[in-house]
Formats: C-alpha cells, structure tokens, sequence
C-alpha cells in the first residue's frame, strides 16, 4: 500500500535528519548559522526532482530557512555552476 510507504518514508526521512542536524552540530550547512531542528529544512544535494534521491543520506544536507529559499531560487533560475 502506497500509505504505507509513504510512512515509512517520512520515519527515515525525520530519522537521517536528526543525524544530520548532529553531525553539522545544529548549523546550516551553505551559512553556518545556528538553527533548531525544527528550523532545519532538509535540502537534497541533487534535487529530487532531477533524479536525486528521496532518502539517501549523502544526496540530504540540513539548511537554514533563508538559504533554503536562495537555493529554491536559484534552481528556478537555472544557476550556472559556480566554483
Ligand atoms: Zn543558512
């Protein structure tokens, strides 16, 4: 059932999160600002929608709310890559 994964899903999600929120000590990852858990937005390395990975814990990296929103913008604009 498809609810059922879906479920699943979100336990791993919530669960690589936590880990991930440690091992950057509670900081963003693109500032270094200090933020909760619960601030922390999960930003995927390569966007899901381009094939990256849902759950894998190396394609998710812990991001405060404002560079979450840069980082949105920029791949609406089609960012070139940067060095
Ligand atoms: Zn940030």
């Amino acid at each position: 059932m498809p609810r059922r994964r879906r479920r699943r899903q979100l336990e791993t999600l919530k669960q690589i999160k936590a880990r991930r929120w440690e091992k950057q000590k509670g900081r963003c990852h693109y500032c270094g600002k200090e933020m909760s858990k619960r601030e922390a937005t999960i930003e995927h390395v390569v966007p899901v929608s381009r094939g990256g990975p849902v759950t894998d814990r190396r394609n998710i990296v812990l991001a405060c709310e404002v560079c979450n929103k840069r980082k949105g913008n920029r791949i609406l604009e089609e960012m070139p890559k940067k060095e």
